[in-house]
């Protein structure tokens, strides 16, 4: 996070999270009924909002989610045998899955 909405509480600068890009309307039928997926009026950062493939974008707190402070990676693949997105993807998931 890089800078937080006055009203933000549950996230701080230089926090780490992932962000559901939807944006539900959470009044439609389908959203108060928990079908958030079928909202009438979905949205979705990078689709429908700017900020989907840019160096930084605006999402609603709702839609993110802390991640755990991490260390780098001991070892970091070759780009040439994995993009660099797939390969923190990985990095991440097997450090969730380590139970040390
Ligand atoms: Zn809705």
């Amino acid at each position: 996070m890089v800078g937080v909405g006055t009203q933000v509480t549950e996230l701080s600068v230089g926090d780490r999270v992932a962000v559901d890009p939807s944006l539900y309307c959470y009044e439609c039928r389908y959203c108060r009924t928990g079908h958030n997926n079928l909202c009438e009026r979905w949205a979705a950062i990078g689709v429908t909002t700017a900020g989907g493939a840019a160096q930084f974008a605006v999402a609603p707190v709702a839609n993110c989610v802390k991640l755990p402070s991490m260390s780098a990676p001991r070892t970091r693949p070759s780009s040439s045998r994995c993009p660099a997105r797939y390969a923190a993807t990985t990095s991440y998931q097997s450090r969730l899955g380590a139970t040390s």
